[in-house]
């Protein structure tokens, strides 16, 4: 069996369970995983199902960080392995439209760490939505966040009737980029629309229901 080390912490994962027999090649050792406890948080956003992967916390700030901040690509598959096939099941018949990154950003870092994130579930991913300017969420005042669908536009004005739109993106904060893209989105007439983000930062209020360790 070829030797695997973790992504992390660079230890050689010893793979005696039962992922190793039914041939799973996770990214990180048991002992880092533990860090990436999911939470599976449902909430709405302008009415729509979302879904956070984990709850954002420190461990996913280093984590998140150093994949989209220190362009470590080989972290890219971390974040969704251990439930690919659920998620897969679930959001099989989706479009993927990932919430962009300002153009400049992606090419500094050579990949989109967004899109990069979710290829692992395989669906079709369309970019349908730019920034038109550099602007980041993260340093602008509370008041100002949520005039972000200012600079944000659809790329192509193709109808999305009958189709289904899982919207992805790694953090969800306000929300007010998400509520942009979302009504964006609603103006193409698409037949659903999801939301999938890696992690969302709790502020309670929100909360339509937590299951520890559970999808359903
Ligand atoms: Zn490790």
């Amino acid at each position: 069996m070829q030797t695997r080390v973790c992504k992390q912490c660079f230890k050689v994962i010893k793979d005696n369970s039962i992922n190793a027999v039914l041939g799973k090649k996770y990214s990180l050792c048991p002992q880092c995983y533990k860090k990436l406890e999911p939470k599976f948080i449902k909430f709405k956003s302008e009415g729509v199902d979302c879904l956070s992967i984990y709850e954002y916390n420190e461990d996913l700030k280093g984590l998140i960080y150093q994949f989209k901040g220190c362009f470590d690509y080989e972290l890219k598959d971390i974040f969704l392995d251990r439930f690919k096939s659920v998620l897969k099941l679930r959001f099989y018949d989706y479009l993927a439209v990932p919430v962009p990154s300002w153009k400049d950003d992606d090419l500094v870092r050579e990949f989109n760490h967004v899109e990069e994130a979710f290829k692992g579930l395989k669906l079709e991913i369309v970019k349908l939505i730019e920034k038109t300017e550099k602007v980041k969420q993260s340093d602008r005042h509370k008041n100002e966040r949520s005039d972000i669908g200012r600079f944000l536009r659809i790329v192509k004005n193709n109808s999305l009737k009958g189709k289904k739109i899982l919207l992805v993106d790694d953090i969800y904060t306000t929300g007010s980029t998400i509520k942009a893209c979302i009504s964006l989105l609603k103006s193409l007439n698409p037949k659903k629309i999801k939301v999938l983000v890696l992690c969302k930062v709790q502020h309670n209020e929100h909360i339509v229901k937590t299951n520890n360790n559970k999808l359903y």
